[in-house]
C-alpha cells in the first residue's frame, strides 16, 4: 500500500480527525511482516542520504507533531537510528526560554533549518506557536492567526533557497491510548521520568488540540511541504508508515553519485608515484609493526 497517498493531507482539503482510525493496519499485515517491511525502507533511506550528504544539493526536514505521549521520542529515536549521525541533526522545541520570547516565533526555528545535504529532524516545532499557543491564548488571535502564512511562507522559502524537502507527520493516537501510554509511564520506574504535572491538564483540552490541528492541516499541508496523518495507537505501524513516506520520497529526488571534484588520473598518477617510493624506501626505515 502507498501510505503517502492514502494519509496524505490533500493541499486546502478540510480534514476531521475523528474521521480517521488512530488504530488502524492494514488487515492482512502483520507486525512481524511489517517490521520486515521497515528493515527494507531504512536500507534505502541509508542510501539515499548518503548520496543527499555527499551531493550536498537537498536537504531533508521531518517535522514531528502529536498529543503528550504520540510517540515524537521513539519515532526520533527509530528515525535516527536509520539516518548517519554525521548528516543529521534533531532538535526539540520545548516552552521558549525568557530569551526566545522576546523574539519573533520563527527566531528559534530557522537556525535548525537543515543546510544542503543534511537531515533535520523537528520533535515538535514552529506549530507549537499555532496549537499550545492557540489552546492557551500565549498571545492574542490577532497574532497567532497570522502566522499560518508566515509558516506557509517560511517553508516555502527554505524549499526555494535550500531545496529543503519538508515532511510534516502527525502521529495521531486515541485518548484511551494515550490514558495507556501514561500508565505505563507510571507503571515503569524507568519511564517515570517522562511524566510532566501537566499531562492531565492538557488532556482535558484534548478538543481545543483537535480543532488547532485540523486548522493546521487546513491551512499547512501544502505541495512542497505536506503534512501526513498517521495512525499511531500501533507503534510498528506507525514506524512502516513513516519510513516507507520518507525513503519514497527520498528516493522520488534521484539523487546521484556526485562528480569527483579532483583530476582523477592525477590523482591516480600521484598513488602509483607513492608506491613506487613505498617500495624503494630502505626497509629499516619502515615502521615495524608492533608485536
Ligand atoms: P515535551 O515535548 O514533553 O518535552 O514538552 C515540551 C513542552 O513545551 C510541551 O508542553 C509544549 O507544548 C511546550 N512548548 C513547545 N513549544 C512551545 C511554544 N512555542 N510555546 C509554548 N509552549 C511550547
Ligand atoms: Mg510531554
Amino acid at each position: 500500500m502507498d501510505y503517502r497517498k492514502r494519509f496524505l493531507v490533500e493541499p486546502g482539503s478540510k480534514v476531521k480527525l475523528a474521521g480517521i482510525d488512530p488504530a488502524y493496519a492494514p488487515k492482512h499485515l502483520s507486525e512481524t511482516e511489517a517490521k520486515d517491511e521497515t528493515e527494507k525502507h531504512r536500507e534505502s533511506i541509508a542510501k539515499v542520504q548518503d548520496l543527499m550528504y555527499a551531493e550536498a544539493q537537498h536537504s531533508l526536514l521531518i517535522v514531528l507533531q502529536a498529543m503528550d505521549a504520540g510517540g515524537k521520542d521513539g519515532t526520533v529515536r527509530h528515525a535516527m537510528s536509520t539516518f548517519n549521525p554525521m548528516g543529521t541533526t534533531v532538535t526539540s522545541f520545548k516552552r521558549p526560554t525568557a530569551e526566545e520570547s522576546k523574539h519573533d516565533f520563527l527566531w528559534r526555528v530557522h537556525p535548525h533549518a537543515p543546510a544542503k545535504g543534511m537531515v533535520a529532524v523537528f520533535n515538535r516545532s514552529h506549530y507549537e506557536d499555532v496549537l499550545v499557543v492557540r489552546v492557551h491564548n500565549l498571545v492574542p488571535r490577532d497574532i497567532w492567526s497570522k502566522r499560518y502564512d508566515d509558516i506557509n511562507e517560511f517553508e516555502e522559502r527554505l524549499y526555494r533557497e535550500s531545496n529543503t524537502h519538508i515532511l510534516k507527520f502527525f502521529l495521531h493516537i486515541s485518548k484511551e491510548e494515550q490514558l495507556e501510554r501514561f500508565k505505563s509511564r507510571l507503571d515503569d520506574p524507568s519511564r517515570n521520568w517522562k511524566i510532566s504535572e501537566d499531562d492531565y491538564k492538557e488532556r482535558e483540552f484534548w478538543r481545543d488540540y483537535v480543532d488547532a490541528y485540523e486548522a493546521v492541516f487546513r491551512k499547512t499541508s501544502t505541495s512542497n511541504a505536506p503534512w501526513y496523518i498517521i495512525p499511531s495507537n500501533h507503534k510498528w505501524f506507525r514506524n512502516v508508515a513513516i519510513s516507507q513516506i520518507v525513503a519514497s520520497t527520498l528516493e522520488e529526488l534521484k539523487i546521484q553519485t556526485p562528480e569527483p571534484q579532483v583530476d582523477l588520473e592525477r590523482i591516480r598518477q600521484q598513488y602509483h608515484q607513492a608506491v613506487e617510493e613505498e617500495a624503494n624506501r630502505p626497509l629499516k626505515k619502515k615502521t615495524k609493526a608492533k608485536k
